[in-house]
């Protein structure tokens, strides 16, 4: 069995390449790469990768990461700039068993010397919507509208499993911001023996929970993925409101090793890609707990 879900409809075309790698024998975290490069590549996507958010000063940041569930290394780049796929950078990094999450200027010469391309991710679409918002001064004091992080989980053939993730982070985040996407257990994380999880939305929700590492933990104690998502969301959802708060975007999604899929969101629509063997296909999961695969003119429609 191989099977690939990746978050939002716009890790479709990348979940279709990495499930066409699958068939084809590559190893699971280079389909993973792949599919996370096809979206960090395509400037239409605006909050990973090339074209992605610029931060308060004009700058676009990386954070990217990938996990191997049979070895659980780890590998991550965090607040990088200038690095064209930092998904490849966390390809190369979690090889290693030390030094392999490395941030700024410390994952700009990992990624030189390595020899990954580098180039500037701002677009001047990315700069022309930085200026705009900056003319409004209330974008500036509110900097959460606008980001979404690409995740992909992978299952192939021998078993193997693993996680990735690429974002540019909140569109006008502080210098320095770090979400959750590049820390694991938070953003993602990868055990083949019990599944894997990733988390999208406000980085600084998702990590007060560790939301992917309890997704994972409650798959580990016997709950299907759909149930695990909507527990863990639920779990911190609950917690937050004890402290008089309301949990605002956060969206979840898992992998078994047996293929089997699942999603949780506080939003009212969450849309993401998934397919087994063949083709992928755009689902919708709601607020309410309910999943299905949506309509072509509905996956159309959708970020
Ligand atoms: N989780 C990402 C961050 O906080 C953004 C997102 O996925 O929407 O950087």
């Amino acid at each position: 069995m191989r099977a690939m879900i990746g978050t939002w409809r716009m890790s479709l075309g990348g979940v279709a390449r990495g499930l066409g790698l699958l068939e084809a024998g590559a190893d699971c975290l280079d389909a993973v790469t792949e599919a996370v490069a096809f979206v960090e590549d395509d400037p239409a996507f605006t909050s990973v990768g090339f074209g992605g958010l610029p931060d308060r000063e004009g700058c676009v940041t990386a954070d990217a990461a990938l996990m191997d569930g049979g070895t659980l290394r780890l590998g991550g780049v965090m607040s990088a700039q200038n690095i064209r796929n930092p998904i490849r950078a966390a390809r190369r990094l979690v090889e290693r068993a030390e030094n392999c999450l490395l941030a700024g200027e410390g994952a700009q010469r990992f990624a030189r010397e390595a020899g990954l391309e580098m180039q500037d991710l701002r677009t001047p679409q990315a700069l022309a919507r930085w200026r705009e918002a900056l003319a409004q001064r209330d974008a500036v004091r509110q900097p959460y509208r606008g980001h979404d992080t690409v995740c992909v989980l992978a299952l192939d053939e021998a078993g193997r499993m693993a996680a990735g993730t690429s974002t540019s982070g909140l569109f006008l985040k502080e210098p320095g911001r770090v979400g959750d996407s590049p820390l694991v257990g938070s953003g993602f994380y990868c055990d083949a023996r019990y599944g894997a999880a990733a988390a999208t939305g406000l980085g600084e929700e998702i990590m007060r929970g560790c939301l992917s590492y309890e997704v994972v933990s409650l798959m580990r104690r016997g709950a299907g993925p759909h149930d695990a998502c909507v527990r863990a969301l639920r779990g911190l959802q609950a917690r937050l409101k004890r402290q008089g708060e309301t949990m605002r975007d956060v969206s979840l999604i898992a992998l078994t090793p047996a293929g089997i899929f699942g999603a949780a969101t506080s939003l009212r629509v969450f849309p993401f890609a998934a397919g087994k063997d063949g083709a992928a296909e755009v689902y919708l999961a709601g607020s309410d707990g309910q999943t299905r695969r949506a309509s072509p003119g509905e996956a159309d429609a959708q970020p």
